[in-house]
């Protein structure tokens, strides 16, 4: 056995081919990139076409397009699907979450739901901070586990303990959520029969050997569900690095319905390497924005730039 220091740092940048790419996106995929490439270590592109209705061919290409256009080089996965821990398509990855689904049924802690989302929404369980709310356990059964077959047309939700999961986040440094107070007994797999984000990203992370996640900060409190996964399916998680989510000029959340970030928008109006600069200067890895390549980033890359507030604004 190798020390920790023999381990290959292994990324990855998971979009959903559900439009396209937006310059938040690209922020994350830039630092993700950054980070493995300082450490000698293997970058995955993972298409997240969980949601057959939303997700389309044409935006996974134009994904792909993007990185090669930006400078951003992959060494697994995509669309082609090389390399070693295929499909790299989530639709194409029903199979390996099946698997999983039962594993995590043989631990006594899968129930169905047969709630609807009119029901969740008048239910008498109190809401999160954020207002969401708090499933409230209506539908499990008294005595668990529950070797009942679930019937078609219910979700199947994960009981969880009345416990608190700590996570060390690369950014925002210690975290700590009670997961049956602060997130419930949440989804793994739908009434209509798609997987759960939560479910799908642990098992491909964990098959991929994914040891470095980094994303959005609005997934920084699913960081541990997913924990709670990663132990009852007996995997080691990976560490997390959620990044300050990118906002436009007017402070609002950017998503792919925002045309003006978008990156036919922005490949019309600037160079690959104007945009490179522009958003390494956002992150605090460049002291104005200087026009230049990803791998001329690479050297002085430092995770203890970047900045550590929840959102950063964009003003291209
Ligand atoms: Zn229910």
């Amino acid at each position: 056995m190798g020390n920790a220091s023999d381990i290959i740092k292994v990324g990855r940048f998971a979009p959903s081919p559900s439009g396209r790419m937006h310059a938040g996106n690209v922020f994350t995929a830039l630092i993700s990139w950054l980070s493995v490439r300082k450490a000698g270590g293997r970058w995955i592109l993972r298409i997240e076409d969980l949601d057959p209705q939303r997700s389309r061919q044409e935006y996974a290409r134009l994904i792909e397009d993007d990185l090669h256009w930006l400078g951003l080089d992959w060494d697994e996965g995509g669309l082609s699907d090389a390399g070693a821990h295929g499909p790299y398509s989530q639709s194409e990855r029903g199979e390996l979450y099946e698997a999983a689904l039962s594993r995590l049924m043989a631990t006594g802690r899968v129930y169905g739901c047969g709630c609807t989302r009119a029901d969740l929404r008048d239910t008498e369980a109190p809401h999160a901070s954020d207002g969401r709310v708090i499933y409230s356990r209506k539908c499990k059964p008294e005595v668990m586990p529950c070797y009942e077959p679930v019937a078609s047309g219910k979700s199947l939700r994960l009981w969880v303990d009345d416990e608190s999961v700590t996570y060390v986040d690369g950014l925002y440094g210690e975290r700590c959520v009670n997961l049956a107070r602060e997130c419930g007994d949440f989804v793994l797999r739908r009434a209509d029969g798609a997987w759960s984000y939560q479910l799908a990203v642990v098992v491909d992370d964990a098959l991929m050997g994914v040891n470095e996640v980094v994303r959005g900060n609005d997934l920084l409190d699913s960081a541990a569900q997913q924990i709670y996964l990663y132990r009852l399916l007996g995997y080691e998680p990976p560490r997390w690095m959620h990044l300050p989510l990118v906002c436009n000029g007017q402070g609002v959340r950017l998503s792919k319905r925002d045309g003006a970030a978008d990156m036919g928008a922005l490949r019309a109006r600037m160079t690959a390497r104007e945009l490179v600069g522009y958003l390494a200067y956002m992150g605090g890895l460049l002291p104005e924005p200087i026009a230049c390549e990803p791998r001329e980033l690479i050297g002085e890359f430092d995770v203890s730039r970047l900045p550590r507030t929840r959102s950063i604004r964009l003003t291209i």
